[in-house]
């Protein structure tokens, strides 16, 4: 929790993050309106600059070793429009009894339009040894309007491609989606129209458990991060285009986001090139591309990058605009900010 002193402090610096309250929820809704404003003018200041501002709807980080300056000064060379950088709860941070990072508030304390206020990571331990801890803490933040967006919570999570070369085979996750963490997540989101971030590796079998959940939840807005991203292609004969089309037909609150590798990116286990959207010849494979200009709603702009790669930004920019760039000029516009903006505030971007 937030000291007197530092609360004051953040409060202080930033008066309309302030809830008031005896003003209740009209005075916090307000002040994401004027976040609002801050982050419209970015984004149209970039645009005028004649530029391609996106909105990074998933990076994360270690709150504890993050250099929120570079990150804020690099985000202006690549003109980065906004930032949904969320704190993961580390095992230092987890003992100490850490079940709710504000990183956000103090992002937002000095870069007010340019990070978007959003929950923590949900990973292990805090998010798989004391979910409810966890949970009630980011349902205490969601309405007290302290975030505007949950997640990434890890499901089903194979060792990243960094951690599988390091050995570092404990982050092979497994939450049944449709379990009782699943049903209270998928929950959350309805109650508070929030939406959330789910990592989902893409297997057979686990595909009938999220289209129930869907099912079950047709209000809850899920982000499925890391489009087309198959480690074991000889695990995943259902998932194509063709399937994300019929998801997209039945559920109108599922939402893709496009934080993947670029065509040569291997992930080290199955020694398989894991991004399926591109092409032995590195182009964007025109049954991809289609859906994408179909519904481009549908589709947002991430970066995925976390705490042990925060500095290779420029390199992460560069992969996500190429892939940006083979998009149509509109559906670019709409995947790069236009989807996560009503997303977020409910409205189009004007
Ligand atoms: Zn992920």
């Amino acid at each position: 929790m937030l000291s007197r002193r530092s609360l004051i402090k953040t409060f202080s610096a930033l008066p309309f993050i302030a809830c008031i309250p005896r003003l209740g929820n009209a005075a916090t809704i307000a002040n994401f309106s004027k976040l609002k404003e801050g982050y419209a003018q970015r984004l149209k200041k970039i645009l005028a600059a004649g530029e391609l501002p996106y909105i990074d709807i998933e990076s994360s980080c270690n709150s504890t070793k993050l250099d929120m300056v570079f990150v804020a000064k690099r985000m202006d060379q690549l003109n980065i429009g906004l930032m949904a950088l969320s704190a993961d709860i580390g095992k230092g941070q987890f003992k100490e009894g850490v079940r709710f990072d504000h990183l956000s508030e103090r992002l937002l304390a000095s870069y007010p339009d340019r990070f978007i206020p959003v929950g923590n990571g949900g990973q292990a331990p805090a998010f798989s040894e004391t979910p409810d801890e966890f949970l009630d803490a980011h349902e205490a933040a969601a309405r007290a309007k302290q975030i505007m967006l949950l997640g990434e919570f890890e499901f089903r999570h194979y060792p990243s491609p960094r951690q599988a070369k390091r050995g570092e085979m404990d982050r092979d996750v497994n939450v049944p989606i449709d379990g009782p963490i699943g049903q209270r997540v998928f929950s959350l989101s309805e109650r508070t129209g929030m939406a959330f971030q789910i990592h989902y590796e893409i297997e057979d079998a686990l595909l009938a458990p999220l289209e129930s959940m869907l099912e079950q939840y047709p209000k809850a807005k899920v982000i499925w991060c890391h489009l087309a991203q198959i480690r074991y292609i000889e695990r995943a004969s259902r998932y194509s285009p063709a399937y994300v089309d019929t998801l997209i037909s039945r559920f109108q609150n599922l939402f893709f986001d496009t934080a993947f590798g670029d065509a040569g990116s291997i992930y080290p286990l199955s020694n398989q090139r894991h991004t399926r959207a591109w092409a032995n010849d590195s182009s964007l494979k025109p049954e991809w591309r289609d859906l994408i200009a179909a519904y481009p709603k549908r589709f947002l702009s991430a970066l995925d990058l976390g705490g042990d790669r925060l500095y290779r930004i420029a390199e992460y920019d560069q992969n996500h605009r190429n892939f940006l760039q083979r998009l149509p000029a509109e559906t670019r516009h709409q995947v790069a900010y236009r989807s996560a903006w009503s997303l977020l505030f409910g409205e189009e971007f004007a």
